[in-house]
């Protein structure tokens, strides 16, 4: 029966195609830039298009732009629910001149779509929507919720956005399929966790024709300091059990992905990046203090108070020099590879594409950790050109933009047959 209506509606998606196509090109034609993340424009544009087929959205404004749409279709007769989510904004073009098309066009050209959003993601923003409006136009009966999110503030850490949906228990999902970018052969079911820390070095003030003789200088401590915490990527984590090989086969994809031999170790030891660093008032004066901000990645298996217990562990020759102050701690996440919607997504890849798709995991960060830090199921899946994603040129094929559609239809079909 499921098998039946997912070929009805994969035939009428087909037919649908160039709307899609159109509707992909409209999204990238409106810039959704952020910063400064005004979702005003998009939202509207978007809200107006649902409600053609009869979908109404809750909009939902916690920041002035930026908006969050919901509309759900289908009964909550077993309280199944599952979540299409996906983000509105995109991030800034950068320096127009080093694009070969102009970035907010949304032209097709030679089967690709162009623009600022086409990968990440526009592409895959326009399968989701698309699907919850075929749904509805065949009045296809559902057993149990399908819910659309459409988020602002990915692209800056989504506290707005899907964060602020979750935390609020505006949305309950079972399950979830945030459609970002993997390019259709890839599912993503896992990512990196963040500590993000500001550490203050303090010295000894003292005339700068002194130095080095008499006083403490902040600056050079903090060098000490800062070559001490890059021994944290010596670290080795051990991967779950259930995702080892995962971890181990998406070391290799990076490597690939990124053409830097040995770069796959990032999957199973912290990064390190200090990204910031202010110290000393006058360049004859020493200085008596130096502060750094440090962004840290944890992979997965390395929790974030596993992290803190290191870096004090690593840093107790300076603590009476040394203080360390928390901006933010995500822990690492991941899906395990063994649950319905893995395998659901799995057996409609392969009935789409005739392919067994790769499981990985990834080591930037998004929206699905709000998800899945609450024990929900949440995939990444979505088409993509890869190397296009935040950078100069970006674009998607045409057909990656259709194909995605398809299995987002056939996932929603088979978990709320
Ligand atoms: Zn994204």
């Amino acid at each position: 029966m499921s098998q039946q209506l997912k070929e009805e509606v994969w035939k009428k998606i087909d037919a649908y195609k160039n709307n899609i196509i159109r509707f992909t090109c409209d999204l990238i034609k409106i810039p959704s830039e952020n910063p400064p993340g005004d979702m005003t424009e998009i939202a509207e544009f978007i809200r107006n298009h649902l409600e053609k087929y009869g979908l109404h959205c809750k909009q939902y404004e916690p920041e002035k732009g930026k908006i969050n749409l919901i509309c759900s279709i289908g009964k909550n007769r077993n309280e199944s629910n599952l979540v299409f989510n996906g983000h509105m904004d995109v991030v800034p073009v950068g320096e127009r001149e080093k694009w070969d098309f102009p970035p907010f066009s949304g032209e097709v050209k030679n089967g690709y779509i162009l623009g600022r959003g086409a990968s990440d993601m526009k592409g895959g923003l326009a399968g989701i929507i698309s699907v919850m409006e075929l749904l509805a136009e065949l009045e296809v009966e559902l057993n149990g919720t399908l819910t659309l999110t459409l988020v602002p503030d990915e692209e800056t850490g989504g506290k707005f956005g899907t964060g602020w949906l979750m935390m609020r228990g505006i949305i309950k999902p079972d399950a979830c399929i945030v459609a970002e970018p993997t390019g259709l052969t890839f599912i993503d079911i896992g990512q990196r966790g963040a500590l993000w820390i500001k550490i203050t070095v303090r010295g000894f003030p003292t005339h700068g024709s002194l130095s080095p003789y008499k006083g403490e200088n902040a600056i050079l401590t903090a060098c000490k300091v800062m070559n001490t915490l890059l021994r944290l990527i010596e670290v080795e984590v051990k991967a779950p059990d259930d995702i080892i090989d995962i971890v181990e086969k998406s070391k290799l994809m990076v490597e690939a992905l990124i053409e830097e031999k040995g770069i796959g170790r990032i999957l199973s030891s912290p990064t390190v990046n200090v990204g910031t660093i202010r110290g000393g008032n006058k360049i004859n004066v020493v200085p008596d203090k130096c502060e750094m901000e440090v962004d840290i990645r944890l992979p997965i298996g390395f929790s974030v108070k596993e992290a803190e217990e290191k870096l004090e562990e690593l840093l107790k020759d300076f603590k009476d020099d040394v203080s360390i102050n928390v901006i933010a701690g995500i822990e690492p996440n991941y899906t395990s590879p063994t649950t319905r919607l893995v395998s659901l997504i799995k057996r409609n890849i392969k009935e789409i594409l005739g392919i067994n798709p790769d499981v990985f995991v990834q080591w930037a960060s998004s929206d699905a950790r709000y998800f899945r830090l609450k024990g929900i199921p949440t995939i990444h899946y979505g088409p993509a050109e890869v190397k296009g994603i935040h950078g100069y040129n970006e674009r998607v094929r045409v057909e990656d933009v259709v194909t995605a559609a398809k299995v987002y239809a056939g996932v929603a079909i088979d978990f709320l047959a």
